[in-house]
């Protein structure tokens, strides 16, 4: 199997994997319990869940209480999002309704949550289109800007074309403007993008995107803004997510983030090198291909690259890849049966048809330069048909 959708999942590491088992085994032997309770077992189990957040405050540079820990970044970001809301509702009733901005290359889990406030009555939204290399000017979000405007939502780097968004730009107008910052950054580390570098005041990770299993995440607070709980019932968190921690997944989030902290240069630099093969490569193919994005390096993920196949379907060739034994993903998802195209390529200025020629091939630590070759052959074979 060659497997090349890193930023749909990071395949663990060794070394997560050995933790994240220990911590099993130690489950199974009675050794670790509930964070919340009072024995040994439990103590064990809370030291377990304190080194997690200490190591997502270190690699961010904040405090460990600023850390919620959430069972990934949907959460995270539907926390920040519907808990900001409900907290300008509950503090300030009666007042303007409270105007956001998002950029429309959004994950779904922040466009999903903002339509959901706009449903409710709740928020004026105004989305801001990226330029048609998928960034968000950030000009585009200045004009935007209203006296009434609370929350801006730019993420760190778009997951399905790798542009890196201005976000240094996008906190410091948000400051002037007294706005919250949101920025998921759950395609930032491990890919040459610092947690340290945001200085947004809410900032979203996924642990499964770096490596960690999946069910783990966290919604930094740099600048911690009033928010609601949107899971209630036990005091986890400090009251903002309630529900019994994942001990498992905490270990191995731990431990991903830590590897990155050494890791990452290094890394990068062989991801740098990866892309220029498997470009130059696609470069070669019997049909001429395009890669969408920035090109020049900083204005791009190094180990992401959404290829335009001219007049082809993705889902096919993504399918016929899979039976070659070569995991890349759409540019366009599935959705009840009906093709849905991807709301980022439109946004870019894609329209419908090219659209759903775009594949994305995304790789990580584990990838190799064979991987990238039997990648190409594969796709040069799977070509033939299409
Ligand atoms: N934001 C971005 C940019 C993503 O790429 C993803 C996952 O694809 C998410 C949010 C959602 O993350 P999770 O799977 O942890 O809920």
């Amino acid at each position: 199997m060659i497997y090349l959708d890193y930023n749909a999942s990071c395949p663990p590491p060794p070394a997560v994997i050995d933790v994240v088992t220990a911590t099993l085994d130690d489950a199974a032997r009675g050794a670790l319990g509930n964070p919340s309770s009072s024995h040994a077992a439990g103590r064990r189990a809370r030291a377990i869940i304190e080194t997690a957040r200490e190591a997502v405050a270190d690699s961010a540079d904040v405090a460990p209480r600023d850390v919620v820990l959430t069972s990934g970044a949907t959460e995270a970001l539907g926390l920040a999002i519907h808990g900001t809301v409900a907290a300008l509702e509950r503090d300030a009733p009666g007042a303007a309704r409270p105007h956001v901005i998002a950029s429309a290359i959004e994950h779904e889990a922040v466009l999903a949550a903002l339509q959901t406030e706009v449903a409710r009555g709740r928020i004026d939204l105004s989305i801001v289109a990226p330029d048609a290399e998928g960034i968000v000017d950030a000009g585009r979000v200045e004009d935007a800007l209203r006296d009434e405007t609370r929350l801006v939502c730019l993420l760190a780097a778009q997951n399905e074309v790798g542009a890196v968004q201005p976000f240094g730009a996008i906190a410091a107008l948000c400051h002037r403007a007294g706005a919250v910052y949101l920025c998921d950054a759950v395609q930032g580390p491990g890919r040459g993008i610092s947690l340290a570098s945001i200085d947004a005041d809410l900032i979203a990770i996924s642990g499964h995107k770096i490596g960690a299993p999946p069910g783990i995440g966290a919604l930094i607070r740099r600048r911690p803004n009033a928010l609601v709980a949107m899971i209630e019932g036990g005091p986890q968190e400090g009251g903002l997510r309630a529900g019994t921690e994942n001990t498992p997944a905490a270990a191995g989030f731990a431990c991903a983030i830590e590897r990155l902290a050494y890791d990452e240069d290094v890394e990068v630099a062989r991801c740098e090198g990866l892309r220029a093969r498997l470009v130059e490569g696609l470069g070669r193919l019997d049909r001429p291909v395009s890669i969408l994005g920035p090109a020049e390096r900083g204005r791009r993920l190094p180990q992401t690259v959404a290829v335009h196949i001219p007049e082809s379907d993705s889902e096919a060739i993504v399918a016929a890849l899979d039976l070659e034994g070569v995991a890349v993903s759409a540019g366009s998802a599935c959705a009840s049966g009906a093709l849905a195209t991807s709301h980022v390529l439109t946004a870019m200025g894609l329209d419908e048809r090219a659209a759903r020629g775009v594949i994305r091939i995304s790789f990580g630590w584990a990838s190799t330069e064979a991987d990238i070759d039997g990648a190409l052959e594969a796709l040069r074979r799977v070509l033939t048909r299409f």
